[in-house]
């Protein structure tokens, strides 16, 4: 091989090396990036965390599968969407109060049961779904972390 030849594979095999290098680097990239998403991301393993500030009213948690998917602030106006067995569920929270607004589901009993608040001796249930409904304390008791 000619000198210029020598040198051209050099460059290859260097250029090989620092791809190779990129190969290991970037993943860790792309690991960085994802710890910085919403606190809502779904993972089929493990509840969501509790948050940690304290709740105006009380933290209540939407238990689906013996897992925390959603927790709502029981004093705060507001309507979350979470997904069940069947399909969606809207919860509008308002008035400290909170209720199934719309959902998919075989028998409406968790639309049926109305409006629910920290007074409420029953959880809102949605068997179809899997779906309960309930304050945070009562909900550690019951799920998977
Ligand atoms: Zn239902």
């Amino acid at each position: 091989m000619k000198k210029k030849e020598w040198i051209l594979t050099g460059i290859i095999v260097l250029a090989a090396l620092l791809m190779l290098a990129g190969m290991k680097y970037f993943p860790r990239k792309e690991g960085t990036n994802e710890t910085a998403q919403p606190v809502q991301t779904e993972d089929p393993d493990h509840s969501v965390p509790m948050p940690e500030e304290k709740a105006e009213g009380e933290w209540i948690a939407v238990v689906n599968r013996a897992k925390v998917i959603l927790y709502f602030d029981s004093a705060v106006d507001g309507e979350y969407e979470v997904e069940g067995n069947v399909g969606h569920m809207v919860i509008e929270v308002k008035d400290q109060m909170w209720h199934v607004k719309e959902v998919d589901c075989y028998d409406y009993t968790c639309q049926h049961m109305g409006w629910i608040g920290t007074e409420s001796i029953l959880p809102i249930i949605c068997l179809p779904n899997d779906i309960v409904i309930i304050d945070a304390a009562t909900a550690s008791e019951m799920v998977t972390r």
